[in-house]
């Protein structure tokens, strides 16, 4: 066995080993999607040739130094090229394809943007949150709230490894020593390990629960209805008093609760609902649940190289923000995409999937997927962390160096690999 990282998620598990048996893959602390991640290096289906898609329109077989050729020219012709993906990417990747998109004074997009836009941006440049790690919630936090997350299903580990499970410092009994609570829409997998399992009402449940909490705990809260946003009076006030009582609150929000309609009344509720729990010797903080691996590495590079987090113009000095993602595709701002280990054909919404599909795209993956179907040049690429070495940021922003267990088959170079070759000569 030896030691690895898994990059199947944005917990970056580097307590896990693998062994490696012929074309098969024993691992020991890999949860199933860890193992499926890392096992993919053996997926029949995968990628080992560059492609090109030649005057015919079919994708054929082109030697890697060819594609490498066929990008370089892709990138002159045009003029204003998109940069998208970078939260699968390793960190040293990402600040290749930064100064890649600086360079060609394209637009650099990551899916940060998508999962968590305006509330990461935030979140990274508030100094306090900044210093709290999952080690500080495995070690003190005696509240664990999930909200419109569901990490049974996203981040199979998060609960043994920092949140629910583990013994801490102030944390004597791991689980016995915790309270736990869940609210979502509907019922779901991880309300089976929580003390309260809260289900609001999918319409305005939340902003509704937001305010009376708020509202309760600041001792301003008028008389209450039979139910709260959908749950029993009885459970919130439950909820409530066990807030109360706690030293120090964890909170793990995701796309249930920002992801709504109705989020521009939610997460500035959110905001509040934090600074009210903060009071006297009591702590809440709060953290949002990326889903990739190295989401939180893509926003610190862009930070780092254009004060910006992402969406990045770079075709004016100093960069400036792009208004929006969606309009920008949508309006036809682009002439071609490169788009790094992420389906975004799948992945976003339909008329942004349908406007890149149109453009010359240049794609970096390890799988086929409808993205590379779609694609003009396909870059096969090493599996993050299970045979790349680098760097990636934890959700927490814990800087997690990689220790790749196998080499990539013959033939498929790293992404940064293959981005640098295109950076320095072009
Ligand atoms: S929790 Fe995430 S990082 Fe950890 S083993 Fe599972 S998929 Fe991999």
């Amino acid at each position: 066995m030896q030691d690895t990282v898994c990059c199947g998620c944005s917990v970056v598990c580097d307590d896990v080993a693998v062994a490696v048996k012929k074309t098969n893959l024993q691992s020991l602390g890999l949860c199933r999607l860890g193992h499926e991640y890392c096992n993919s290096v053996f997926n029949k289906h995968r990628l080992t040739t560059a492609l090109y898609k030649d005057g015919s329109g079919k994708l054929g077989p082109i030697p890697t130094k060819d594609a490498i050729q066929q990008a370089k020219s892709l990138l002159k012709d045009n003029s204003r090229p998109l940069f998208i993906g970078w939260s699968n990417s390793t960190q040293e990747a990402i600040q290749i394809g930064l100064q890649l998109s600086k360079n060609q004074k394209g637009v650099f997009e990551s899916t940060a943007s998508f999962e968590y836009g305006q509330i990461l941006r935030t979140k990274l440049q508030d100094s306090e949150s900044e210093q709290v790690r999952l080690d500080d919630v495995r070690d003190y936090a005696d509240h664990i709230v999930y909200w419109g997350v569901n990490p049974a299903e996203s981040h199979h580990r998060h609960a043994s490894r920092f949140s629910i499970f583990p013994k801490g410092k102030n944390i004597p009994e791991g689980r016995e020593s915790r309270v736990v609570s869940v609210l979502d829409v509907r019922k779901t997998e991880s309300m089976g390990l929580a003390n309260h399992q809260l289900i609001l009402s999918p319409t305005t449940g939340d902003v509704e629960f937001l305010q009376a909490l708020i509202g309760e705990l600041k001792g301003t809260q008028q008389p209450l209805a039979e139910k709260v946003g959908g749950v029993p009076t009885i459970e919130f006030l439950s909820f409530a008093k066990q807030l109360r009582e706690a030293e120090t609150i964890a909170l793990f929000y995701g796309n249930g609760l920002i992801h709504t309609t109705h989020s521009a009344q939610s997460l500035p509720l959110l905001k509040q609902l934090k600074s009210t729990l903060n009071r006297g010797k009591r702590r809440c903080w709060t953290f949002p649940m990326v889903a990739y691996c190295n989401t939180i590495g893509s926003v610190k590079a862009s930070l780092k190289s254009s004060k910006l987090p992402f969406s990045v113009d770079f075709s004016s000095n100093p960069p400036k923000p792009i208004t929006s993602i969606f309009k920008s595709l949508t309006d036809g701002q682009f002439d071609c995409a490169i788009i790094t280990n992420w389906d975004a054909l799948s992945l976003l919404p339909g008329p942004m999937a349908q406007a890149l599909s149109k453009l010359p795209l240049i794609t970096f993956s390890t799988l086929p997927t409808l993205t590379t179907k779609k694609a003009s040049i396909v870059f096969p690429t090493a599996l993050m962390g299970a045979e790349t070495s680098g760097t990636a940021y934890r959700m927490d922003g814990v800087a997690i160096p990689l220790k790749p267990f196998k080499e990539p088959p013959q033939g498929v170079l790293t992404e940064e690999n293959v981005l640098q070759q295109i950076l320095v000569t072009l």
